[in-house]
């Protein structure tokens, strides 16, 4: 089932989203050759508490980070470790945040120092490929014209789109209904409407869109060890029109960046 969510809803769902953009803020200025994912969990879930909100993820399934911390050819939930990130590494930072009982979840891909233009190339059209997704999130559409768009964008450029992991609707929940897929096809799926708030976060890889699980339980790789990368915002249909819950304007404020 769906949930319509009431305006006062949404907003506490922008409240929560915005703990998590505030959180990638800070820790975009963390990024560097030398910083230890270990200790950005850690700062991240001291932020996360200061503002009043609690780790979304941490405890979830068994989950024990506030953040999921994913390098190079690790797609998503690759779990924080002591290895120091380097020079050229891309690392997608997932975090989740729960306040007043409606959680945020949205997700980055760094560049750690300089970064090889293919793989830059690749991260840029991943953020263009959700940004197409969003703009499908609208009255009329259905699931599949946000799968379509950020499939078509991917692909026009060569890249994969991975199958097995997927969006979803966001509220009281992390999950909740529809799932919402990278892929797809004009005009199929469930009809878009007021009220809905969809977690769309395009996963797109340098290869073959092919992903493994790694024995940790967690950890997704690419198959062919190429690079991916991934983006996430939290978006509510709001008179017909997708409304952005989160920002990335924390991130591009800490690394100087005018997008
Ligand atoms: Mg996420
Ligand atoms: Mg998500």
């Amino acid at each position: 089932m769906i949930n319509i969510r009431r305006p006062d809803e949404i907003e506490k769902l922008r409240a929560a989203a915005l703990v998590v953009s505030r959180t990638l803020g800070m820790i975009a200025k963390e990024i560097k050759p030398g910083a230890k994912p270990v200790d950005l969990d850690r700062k991240a879930e001291e932020f996360i508490i200061s503002q009043g909100a609690k780790p979304g993820f941490k405890g979830l399934y068994g989950c024990p980070s506030t953040l999921l911390i994913s390098k190079n050819e690790t797609v998503v939930h690759g779990l924080p470790t002591d290895i120091p990130l380097k020079e050229g590494d891309v690392v997608s930072v997932d975090c989740g945040s729960i306040l007043d009982g409606y959680y945020g979840d949205h997700a980055y891909t760094f560049e750690v120092g300089e970064v090889d233009p293919k793989v830059k190339k690749m991260l840029d059209v991943t953020k263009e490929s959700l940004y197409l997704g969003i703009a499908e999130f609208k009255k009329g559409n259905r699931l599949g014209d946000i799968g379509f768009a950020i499939q078509k964008h991917a692909e026009d450029h060569g890249y994969g789109v991975v199958r097995e992991l997927v969006g979803h609707g966001i509220g009281t929940k992390l999950h909740e209904d529809p799932q919402v897929p990278n892929f797809g096809k004009r005009g199929r799926g469930k009809a878009l409407k007021d009220g809905m708030v969809l977690a769309i976060e395009p996963m797109i890889t340098m290869g073959t869109y092919r992903v493994k699980q790694l024995s940790d339980g967690w950890t997704i790789n690419t198959v062919d060890g190429k690079a991916a990368a991934h983006f996430e915002h939290d978006v509510a249909m709001v008179n017909g029109e997708p409304e952005i819950l989160s920002t990335f304007d924390y991130i591009y404020e800490a690394l100087g960046i005018n997008p």
